[in-house]
This record gives C-alpha cells, structure tokens and sequence, in this order.
C-alpha cells in the first residue's frame, strides 16, 4: 500500500485560487493509493477544508483532513485531557478544539478575575493564524501565559502564499506572543512530532511507504526527510529554483506543480 501527504497551501491551493490541474492529479493519485492532506493552516475545520477540496473536484472525506488546528486539539487531549483554552485564531481551530471537548475562554477580562485574583485563568493559550489579531487578543494571551498557562502553536510558517504574493503567517503572530511572555511555544505543526505522528497514527503504514508533497522546505520537506518518507517539493507555493539551490534541505524531486506528478511515479 502506498500513501500520499499532500499539503494543501501552495500544493492545491494558492489563496482562494486552485492551481491549474490540481484536482485532477489529487483524483489520479486517490485512484491508486490513500491520500491524506496536512496542512498547517489552522484557519478552517477540517468538514470546511474537506468541503473546499470537494467544490474544487477532489474527491476526498473530513476524515482524511489533519490540519494543525486538528492536531493541537488531539494532542492537548490525549497528554493532558480536556483542557481550558484561550485560542487566539480564528473559528477553523476554535471548532476542533471544542471538538476534542475542550473549554473556549473567550478572555474577556484578560484571565484574571475582575478583582485580579486568577480564578479565570486558561490552561493553554493555543495560537494560530488569525486574521482579526489584535493588541488587546496579545494583552490577553501575555496575561494567561504570566498567570501559568502553557503556550501552544498551531505552527509558526512565517507566510501564507496567497493568489498574488504572501500574508503573514501563523509564526509572526507567535513570535508576538514570545517576545512579551519570554517563553517559547510548543509547536504541534510540520516539521514538528505532534503533527507528524498524527498522519503516521492516521495511516497505520510505514513512512517508507509514504510520499510527502509539499512548497515548504523548512516544514514539509523537512519533515518527510526526518521521518524517511519519499518528498517531492512543488515550485507553485513559497520556494523558488534559488531557494532550493540555496537550501541544505533535499527534496527526492522538484516539479513546478502537483500537475506533474505523473510524471515522477518512479520516485514514489
Ligand atoms: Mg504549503
């Protein structure tokens, strides 16, 4: 049995654009072998990122999504049980973690009681990308995390790769939130274990077996790397042929889009 790792941002998708000839080549390799996306990207459920995959023809179940939002939740759930959680990111990674059970604080007083005292302090800030960041979301994080709070990011990509050039990431918000607290966050996403175990637990086959498909060489790549998967870098997200010149990270193949992936069968 053979598997398939797709990323989704920069692979599939770039911003609300699909790349040309995507869903048939996704459809091409379901045919043939399982398939499971992966994205770092916390801003959708996974019903929601399954339904935006499906309207563009790909033939693919929620159960098959595992997004870094998806993830943290899991992962917060299974090591310390249902948890209390101010997430800062947007109704995507709100959704799984109430999901997996967990308890939202919507932090409307910073954590702390209105006398100061810590009754309403969350567990866990958990941070993802979230387009409506403000100081005051900031002001409330950096309170928990001093209050005792764990900090948790869903990733910490630098840049999203959208239809015309790039927003910030996930991992400008984070930094924000290190900067001030001093502590670093645990990071769940690719290139990291919790993400990574997540996609191995879900297929049950061994990595050799798997191939990831990915824009990213700093998460994607490495990550197929570290875990002895087969990777293929596309040129159609964040890299460029200078990048990956310039990069010490070696995919097992390059092609300028998940279109070309026929013609690589014989890496994978
Ligand atoms: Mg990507």
């Amino acid at each position: 049995m053979k598997a398939y790792i797709l990323d989704i941002d920069g692979v599939i998708f770039r911003g609300s654009e699909v790349i040309a000839g995507a869903p048939d080549a996704v459809n091409r390799l379901l045919d043939n072998a399982r398939v499971v996306f992966l994205t770092n990207n916390s801003t959708q459920s996974r019903a929601a990122v399954s339904a935006r995959l499906n309207a563009s023809g790909i033939r693919c179940r929620e159960s098959d999504m595992i997004t870094a939002g998806y993830a943290a939740a899991v992962y917060i759930r299974k090591r310390y049980g249902t948890q209390k959680i101010y997430p800062i990111g947007e109704t995507g990674l709100i959704h799984e973690l109430k999901a997996e059970g967990h308890e939202i604080d919507p932090g409307g007083d910073g954590g702390m009681g209105a006398d100061g005292g810590e009754d309403a302090v969350a567990d866990f800030v958990v941070v993802g990308l979230d387009m409506d960041f403000t100081y005051e979301k900031l002001r409330i994080g950096l309170q928990n995390i001093l209050a005792g709070a764990g900090l948790i990011a869903t990733n910490t990509d630098p840049l999203l790769p959208v239809e015309h050039g790039f927003l910030p990431g996930a991992g400008a918000i984070v930094r924000a939130l290190e900067t001030a607290s001093g502590r670093s966050a645990f990071v769940i996403g690719k290139p990291n274990p919790p993400m990574m175990d997540a996609v191995i637990d879900h297929l049950g086959l061994p990595a050799h077996e798997c191939t990831l498909v990915g824009d990213r060489l700093e998460t994607d790549i490495l990550a197929g790397s570290r875990y002895g998967m087969k990777t293929v870098l596309v040129l159609s997200g964040v890299e460029t042929a200078e990048s990956v010149r310039q990069s010490r990270i070696k995919p097992d193949a390059v092609i300028g889009s998940i279109a070309e992936m026929q013609e690589i069968q014989h890496i994978a």
